[in-house]
């Protein structure tokens, strides 16, 4: 009976120093707590479909000529964008009106003139040297050879698009007194079809600290519905946001399960995916310097990367209800109480 005694103790006493892998998951879900229900939803819900197209539209115009990396088209496509942030009062963190960050043309292999990244920000009321990117990239593929225009409407007219809505909604909830504690910078980038070149240029001349840098939310094709998915239009695909924060993987399905039931699907998250989507956007420049990110994706369709990517073909209602999500989990990153961590600091995983 004694024996017995102290091998349960011992089993006790184990089992507490060192919590079962599901345990420790456990922990981390029950650690997230959400901020501001009611006002996240209500600046949400600003975020509307027929705001998206109207932007949409003028951003895939033939004006822009398919906005190729370093010419006249996509050079108009970035002061489309800085006029948008001015005409809301958005500022860049650079201040002065200066929303560019020129991209020289020597990183782009001199086969590129000199480029622009757009960068806009809301500056955090607590926190304000903590940023949170939302992030997508403005370039196409300019015109094809036979001289029609690629609109490049989902690629990634789409991504555009949702950050300027997301920015005009936390700008709104920052005038009416409810700023993100952490700053927010909407970070549109330069050359991602040619080598994700705009990305690398930013982790390598950050306007932030790195080690200040929270997450990193991309968005590259979240408007249209993939031929996989045809009888459900109500998912998204999530990739990366799990490699390198399980709380960003978890707190990322609670704001959805909270407000959204996407049918958030991690297909092509999987280590062995011969697509290899984790590596194949902007993000990945960030995942490689350590930030936490979340790569979202419609998953590819006949008109990628093709003339016939048109602002047509777009679904307005399912790229407002993937931007909401999107907005409300970088809502939750710069409000919550503690940073996000990684997992390799994160004590709940120990
Ligand atoms: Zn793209």
């Amino acid at each position: 009976m004694k024996t017995l005694c102290i091998l349960s103790l011992i089993t006790l006493v184990g089992t507490c120093a060192t919590p079962k892998y599901s345990t420790k998951i456990q922990n981390i879900k029950d650690s997230i707590i959400l901020t501001d229900s009611v006002l996240v939803m209500k600046y949400a819900n600003t975020i509307t479909a027929s705001e998206l197209k109207t932007n949409l539209y003028q951003f895939c115009s033939d004006e822009f000529e398919g906005r190729k990396v370093g010419e006249p088209g996509q050079k108009k496509a970035a002061l489309y964008l800085k006029n948008y942030y001015q005409s809301q009062n958005i500022a860049s963190p650079f201040g002065d009106n200066k929303y560019f960050q020129t991209v020289p043309s020597n990183f782009l292999g001199d086969k590129f003139d000199s480029s622009e990244n757009v960068l806009a920000f809301i500056k955090g009321t607590e926190n304000p040297d903590e940023v949170v990117i939302v992030s997508a990239h403005l370039d196409h593929l300019g015109v094809s050879e036979n001289g029609q225009i690629y609109a490049g409407a989902d690629d990634d007219g789409s991504g555009n698009v949702a950050l300027m809505e997301m920015a005009q909604a936390f700008k709104l909830a920052k005038n009416q007194g409810y700023g993100p504690k952490r700053s927010v910078l909407f970070l549109h980038l330069t050359a991602e079809e040619v080598g994700q070149l705009g990305s690398n240029y930013y982790v390598s001349h950050p306007a932030f600290p790195l080690n200040q840098t929270v997450a990193n939310l991309n968005i590259d094709m979240i408007g249209r519905v993939d031929e996989q998915q045809k009888d459900n239009e109500n998912y998204m695909y999530l990739i990366g946001s799990d490699r390198l924060s399980k709380e960003l993987h978890y707190l990322s399905e609670k704001v959805n399960n909270t407000f959204f039931n996407i049918d958030l699907d991690y297909r092509y998250n999987a280590e062995n995916d011969p697509n290899h989507y984790y590596s194949r956007s902007d993000h990945y420049n960030f995942a490689l310097k350590g930030i936490p990110v979340i790569f979202y994706f419609n998953g590819t369709h006949a008109d990628y990367h093709q003339t016939t990517d048109t602002p047509d073909k777009i679904n307005f209602p399912l790229l407002e209800k993937r931007s909401k999500l999107i907005f409300a989990t970088a809502w939750q990153i710069a409000n919550q109480q503690r940073r996000l961590v990684t997992d390799r600091h994160n004590e709940l995983l120990k």
